[in-house]
C-alpha cells in the first residue's frame, strides 16, 4: 500500500483516480461520477491530493429584513427544512419590522505562547517596555495590511499558570479573516522574543475565540402576530420565552438550541467560502463564557412584545482564503449585497436569529416533526431511487402511511412503476 501511494501528492487527479480505482476496486460507474464532478479551475490547487469536487446543494432564503433592507441569502446545506425554516422565520420577523444587527468590533487576536517561565512579571515587564518595537516588527512582517488602514493594534501578556505565558497580539485584519497575516506577524514577534528576551517560544498562532468580532441581532415581535387568537398568541409567546430559558438552564438543551442556530449560520458561512470550523469553535466557546454552556440566543416576553437577541463571534472574511477561488462565492456575495465584512457579520447573525425563531415556534406549537416530515419523506423517496417525476407521488403516499420506512418506500415505488406499465 505504501508503495502505491508513494508521491501521491505529485499525481494529477486522473492518476490519483486510476490508483484508487485499482486499489479500492471502484467500478466504472463510480469512476465516472468522480471524474464528472472534478472541477477544472483553481479548486484542485485549494487542497492537497485533490480528487474530485464534493457537491452540496445551495438554495436561497428569502424575506430576510435586516436594518431596513431586504436580503436574499445564499445557503449551502445538505439538511432538508433549514432553508424553509430560515425563510419562514425571516418572513414573520420582517412582518414585525425586521431584525436590527450591530457589529460591536472587528479585530483578531493571536498568541505567542512561552513555556517554562519562572517569573511571569519579568516577561510582562519586558513586553510592556518593548511593545512599540514589537508592534513595529508585526507591521513590517505584513506591511500591506497597514497600507490598507489595518494592522497590529496592541500587545499584552497573560499568565496561563504552570509556567505558561501567552503574548496576545490584537490586529485589525480589515476585510480578511486574517489567519495567515496574523500567523506571519506572530512568528516575527516570536523571533524577537527568542533573540532579545532569550526565551524559547512554544508556538505562535491566531486564536479562534472571535470574542473581538461580536455581532448582535435583535428583533421585537408583537405577541398578537404569533397566532390568530389573542389567548393562543400569548401562550405561544410565553412558550417560546420558556423554551429559550431552558437553553439557559440546561446544557443538554442548549446544545440542541445552538445546533438549530448553527443550521443557518453554517449554511451562510459555507456559501460565503468561509472557514465554518472556525465559526463553530468560536460560537461554542462563546456559549460557555460564564462557565456553563448556554443557549446563544434569548427570547423574552415583556409588554406584549417577544424580544429575541442573538450575539455571535463572527471572525469571517470577504477576501482571501477560499473566497476568490470558489467561483460561486463572488456570485453569492453579490446576491446577498455583501460589500464589507460587517455586512456579512450582520447577515449571518440575522439568519441565525430567524432560524432560531422558526425552530422555537415550531417546537412549542406543532412540534418539529410536522414541518420536517414532508422533507424527510422526500429524502426517503430519493434514497430508494425514485426519479424526479416519481418523487412527488411517492412522497405523498409515504406521508399517508403510519410508519414510513425504507422497505415500504421500495414497495410503493414498485407499485407506482407497475401501475405506469399497465
Ligand atoms: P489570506 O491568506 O488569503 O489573506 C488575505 C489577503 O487578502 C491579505 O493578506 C491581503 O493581501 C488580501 N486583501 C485584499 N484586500 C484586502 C482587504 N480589503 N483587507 C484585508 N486583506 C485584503 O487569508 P486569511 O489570512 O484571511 O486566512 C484565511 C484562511 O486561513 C482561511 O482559508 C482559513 O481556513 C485559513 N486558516 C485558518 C486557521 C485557523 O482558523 N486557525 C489557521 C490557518 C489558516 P495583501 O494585503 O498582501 O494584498
Amino acid at each position: 500500500m505504501e508503495a502505491t501511494f508513494s508521491q501521491f501528492y505529485k499525481r494529477t487527479p486522473e492518476q490519483r483516480l486510476a490508483i484508487l480505482a485499482e486499489t479500492l476496486g471502484l467500478s466504472e460507474a463510480e469512476q465516472q461520477i468522480l471524474k464528472h464532478r472534478a472541477t477544472q479551475g483553481d479548486a484542485p490547487l485549494l487542497i492537497e491530493n485533490y480528487l474530485t469536487t464534493y457537491q452540496l446543494p445551495e438554495g436561497v432564503a428569502v424575506n430576510l429584513r435586516v436594518n431596513d433592507h431586504e436580503y436574499v441569502v445564499p445557503m449551502v446545506t445538505e439538511e432538508p427544512s433549514v432553508i424553509a425554516a430560515a425563510s419562514n422565520g425571516a418572513k414573520q420577523l420582517a412582518k414585525a419590522g425586521g431584525i436590527t444587527a450591530t457589529v460591536h468590533s472587528r479585530l483578531l487576536t493571536g498568541q505567542v505562547v512561552l513555556s517554562d517561565v519562572k517569573v511571569y512579571a519579568s516577561i510582562d515587564d519586558w513586553i510592556a517596555l518593548h511593545q512599540n518595537e514589537l508592534l513595529e516588527v508585526a507591521k513590517q512582517a505584513h506591511p500591506s495590511i497597514v497600507k490598507r488602514g489595518g494592522g497590529p493594534k496592541s500587545i499584552r501578556t497573560r499568565d496561563l499558570g504552570e509556567g505558561f505565558v501567552s503574548i496576545d497580539l490584537v490586529v485589525d485584519v480589515k476585510a480578511a479573516m486574517g489567519a495567515n497575516m496574523m500567523n506571519t506577524m506572530l512568528e516575527a514577534i516570536a523571533g524577537v522574543v527568542q533573540n532579545k528576551l532569550h526565551h524559547t517560544t512554544l508556538f505562535s498562532i491566531l486564536s479562534n475565540a472571535g470574542d473581538q468580532s461580536l455581532t448582535t441581532a435583535t428583533v421585537s415581535v408583537p405577541v398578537s402576530q404569533l397566532a390568530d387568537q389573542p389567548d393562543k398568541a400569548q401562550q405561544v409567546g410565553k412558550r417560546i420565552a420558556q423554551a429559550s430559558r431552558i437553553a439557559q438552564l440546561d446544557p443538554m438543551r442548549a446544545v440542541t438550541h445552538n445546533k438549530g442556530i448553527m443550521n443557518g449560520v453554517d449554511a451562510v458561512v459555507v456559501a460565503m467560502g468561509n472557514d465554518w470550523r472556525a465559526i463553530e469553535s468560536a460560537a461554542h466557546a462563546y456559549a460557555v463564557t460564564d462557565g456553563q454552556y448556554r443557549g446563544l440566543s434569548q427570547w423574552q416576553l415583556e409588554d406584549d412584545q417577544l424580544t429575541g437577541t442573538l450575539t455571535l463571534p463572527l471572525p469571517i472574511g470577504i477576501v482571501g482564503g477560499a473566497t476568490k477561488v470558489l467561483p460561486l462565492v463572488a456570485i453569492n456575495q453579490k446576491m446577498a449585497k455583501i460589500n464589507s465584512p460587517e455586512d456579512l457579520m450582520k447577515l449571518i447573525a440575522a439568519v441565525g436569529l430567524a432560524q432560531n425563531f422558526a425552530a422555537l415556534k415550531a417546537l412549542v406549537t406543532n412540534g418539529i416533526q410536522q414541518g420536517h416530515m414532508k422533507m424527510q419523506m422526500r429524502s426517503l423517496a430519493m434514497s430508494v431511487g425514485a426519479t424526479p417525476s416519481e418523487v412527488s407521488v411517492l412522497t405523498k403516499q409515504l406521508s399517508n402511511t403510519d410508519d414510513p420506512n425504507e422497505a415500504q418506500a421500495r414497495q410503493l415505488l414498485g407499485q407506482i412503476r407497475n401501475n405506469k406499465e399497465t
